[in-house]
């Protein structure tokens, strides 16, 4: 299996070059070649597996020759085995077609564990069969950074360094960062938003001289490799529920429309998906493009769901190369005058192509806090912000066809979010033993201004040292 990218003017690669090296050097983002296709019969065998097995099996149709079958499963089974659930993303019912998917039983309770714990034991062998040691910066809106730090550090042949936008965390998100002894990891709040740390990761991975010199890597969600473990999930909440035979739709929180994308990567696998509801918070640019073609950056605006409050949802262009036709120069060019003036009028056929799975819908802060209320009182259950905004759609949208049950992502532990959740409902989310842990030990990070010629010495002296 090869990886191309969605700019065109990269050579293709093998799964480990674009595991390790995030980007495509031309700027894009890596897509399989080829998009395998599971059988009925494949998908069949998922329904009641253990998700290890299921999660090796997808990636098994991926890797090509760099992991034995074997060891992907071993590998697999490490990975899950961090999460504290037996059945790793559990589906519980909310009414009669209504489900969630918790997504948040990782060791830093958020849905970030499920793509990066396996992420850092898919590099270990790689690392260790070249010989080489890799630096990897992160930009994280919140959950990211934390899972990220867990999931790498003490990790032999790699640094992280984690940037945070200052301020517009949770103090939870922050200290899943922060409180990490392991030598091997630096945290730092750059004094500005998401979208500038994002802008600064792009950046260094541009400066093709600084990305050689400190073996540059990314493990954010232009990660192929996040993307392909997070389908994984998709397919065992749909065959739980009836698939292949039965039909499912998905409700996703999206940001950077990395979770979002995966579900189309699982439809386009073979799994039978009606429809997913793309669902924003205030930062809408993804629900303004499905709903009018028009993706057009606005200014980020801070909410109670802050791991999506961006305004450049990157996998958005792995949706939009695969629905011009794959046309590498035509995304290249849309997405280079984005890149200059923040607007791109996606083409009416692009358009339609995409709508054919997505629709988008954006959820107001009060909607927001009211949805996390009647959940309480209706169900008795605590769910978080980003689940809400997820939920919050589902119910705006309504069904597209009554016989398919609509399963909503719950991609935070309500902990993580605790002053949002207990004031829309008055309770105080009780801290799992892992939020409990860590509001106890001692934070180190580092400040910087948000300006990537900072944060490429920031990393060359981390590197030297
Ligand atoms: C990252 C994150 C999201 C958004 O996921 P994307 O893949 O960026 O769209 C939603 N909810 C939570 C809790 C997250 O951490």
């Amino acid at each position: 299996m090869r990886y191309i990218s969605t700019r065109g003017a990269a050579p293709a690669v093998d799964f480990t070059t674009a595991l390790l090296g995030g980007l495509a050097p031309d700027g894009g983002l890596y897509v399989p070649q080829i998009w395998p296709s599971l059988s009925a019969s494949e998908i069949a065998t998922f329904a009641g597996a253990p998700y290890a097995r299921v999660a090796a099996d997808i990636l098994g149709h991926f890797v090509g020759d760099a992991y034995s079958p074997s060891a992907l499963h071993r590998i697999c089974q490490e990975a899950y085995a961090s999460f504290s659930h037996p059945a790793v993303t559990p589906l519980t019912q909310l009414a009669p077609d209504q489900f969630l998917l918790e997504l948040f039983h990782g060791p830093t309770l958020a849905f970030k564990d499920v793509a990066m714990q396996l992420l850092a034991r898919l590099y270990e062998p790689v690392l260790a069969a070249r010989g080489q040691s890799l630096t990897i910066v992160c930009a994280t809106s919140g959950d990211t950074g934390g899972a990220a730090v867990e999931a790498f550090a003490g990790r032999a042949n790699v640094r992280i360094v984690a940037l945070f936008p200052e301020g517009r965390i949770s103090e939870v998100q922050r200290r899943f960062m922060t409180t990490a002894a392991a030598p091997n990891v630096r945290c730092v709040a750059v004094d500005g938003d998401f979208d500038d740390c994002q802008a600064i990761l792009k950046s260094l991975f541009l400066d093709t001289v600084f990305a050689q010199e400190v073996c540059l890597s990314a493990v954010n969600s232009i990660n192929f490799a996040r993307i392909l473990a997070q389908s994984v999930y998709y397919f065992v909440a749909a065959a739980a529920l009836g698939a292949p035979v039965r039909s499912v739709s998905f409700a996703v929180p999206t940001g950077n429309f990395g979770d979002a994308f995966a579900g189309w990567a699982a439809k386009k696998m073979g799994l039978p998906i009606t429809r997913i509801i793309a669902s924003t918070n205030r930062n809408d640019i993804v629900a303004r493009a499905l709903q009018s073609g028009i993706y057009a950056r606005g200014e980020a605006v801070a909410t109670q769901s802050p791991a999506m409050d961006i305004q450049v949802a990157s996998n958005f262009e792995r949706l939009y190369f695969e629905s011009n036709g794959r046309d590498g120069g035509q995304t290249r060019n849309d997405f280079d005058d984005f890149a200059a003036s923040g607007h791109l009028q996606i083409p009416s056929q692009v358009l339609s192509q995409m709508q054919q799975l997505f629709v988008g819908t954006s959820v107001d802060e009060a909607t927001t806090t009211q949805t996390l209320g009647e959940v309480w009182t209706e169900t008795g259950r605590l769910i978080e912000p980003h689940t809400a905004v997820a939920l919050a759609g589902a119910r705006v949208m309504g069904h597209a066809d009554r016989q398919v049950p609509v399963i909503v992502l719950s991609t935070a532990h309500p902990a993580k979010f605790p002053d949002t959740v207990r004031e829309a409902t008055g309770v105080m989310p009780p801290a799992p033993l892992a939020a409990r842990a860590i509001a106890q030990l001692p934070e180190r990070f580092d400040r910087l201004p948000a300006q990537s010629e900072a944060v490429k010495a920031y990393v060359r002296a981390m590197v030297a040292a």
